[in-house]
């Protein structure tokens, strides 16, 4: 599914995002990169119909999609920090996202052990959150979001509050379930984003400054500004 941004705005007391114009073919993989505080926790939480804009449409496969609740966009976020149930094993937190919307038991466990064991978690199902590492915890949280089988797939730093030796765990998952999907991915690391995505959007102070080929952003940044944030000195 496309995912198409129109004009999208939203502020908070000083802060404003935006009109932020972005378009993103079905399939298509980016990243959306830049300082702490710039707004792109904002802009997906927009996107997947958490936070309401100011202004603007979010366009899904064409259809505005504004006004739909997030939970009938087809849309899945990993979020930096897994939000699993601490009373349910790991089988019951994702069959969770199923059970509520009203499928039966025996499916929503079906769906939920097959998405397991495809994240390499077959043998932890039983398990609670609080058994499993970091990382493990962070592979649940994906395997939440997939077990709805969202088209679009939106991450928000999901390696920024792991240990280094345990991103290296989670990461080739994301891989394997971006295949496939229209992916966006948030993070505040230029170099993590061309690890996942070729095209590369840089948001600063609410405002896209940069959106195409990493390599090309980095060896021709825009602005004093991009280059300083890429890490040159100048
Ligand atoms: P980023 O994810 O790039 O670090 P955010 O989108 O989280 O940036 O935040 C952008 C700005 O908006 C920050 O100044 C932040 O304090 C502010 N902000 C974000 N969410 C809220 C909120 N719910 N209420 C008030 N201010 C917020
Ligand atoms: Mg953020």
């Amino acid at each position: 599914m496309s995912l198409e941004l129109r004009g999208i705005v939203k502020s908070f007391g000083d802060f404003s995002l935006g009109p932020i114009n972005l378009k993103i073919e079905s399939g298509e993989r980016v990243a959306v990169v830049g300082p702490s505080g710039s707004g792109k926790s904002t802009l997906l939480r927009i996107i997947a119909g958490l936070t309401p804009p100011n202004g603007g449409a979010v366009f899904i496969n064409g259809t505005d999609a504004t006004k739909t609740e997030p939970w009938r966009r087809g849309v899945g976020v990993v979020f930096q920090t897994p939000a699993l149930f601490p009373s349910l094993t790991v089988l019951e937190n994702v069959a969770e996202p199923l059970l509520s919307r009203g499928v039966s038991k025996g499916e929503a466990y079906g769906r939920a052990r097959d998405v397991l064991v495809r994240l390499g978690l077959g043998d932890l199902v039983h398990r609670y959150p609080a058994q499993l590492s970091r990382g493990q915890q962070q592979r649940v949280s994906l395997a939440r979001a997939l077990v709805l089988e969202p088209q679009i797939l939106l991450f928000d730093e999901p390696l920024t509050a792991l240990d280094p030796p345990l991103r290296g765990e989670v990461l080739p998952y994301i891989y394997e379930a971006s295949r496939g999907r229209t992916v966006l991915y948030v993070t505040h690391d230029f170099e993590e984003a061309t690890f996942i995505a070729r095209r590369v959007v840089v948001i600063m102070n609410g405002r896209v400054v940069a959106d195409g080929d990493s390599v090309e952003i980095f060896e021709n940044p825009p602005s004093s500004a991009v280059a300083e944030f890429l890490g040159y000195s100048n």
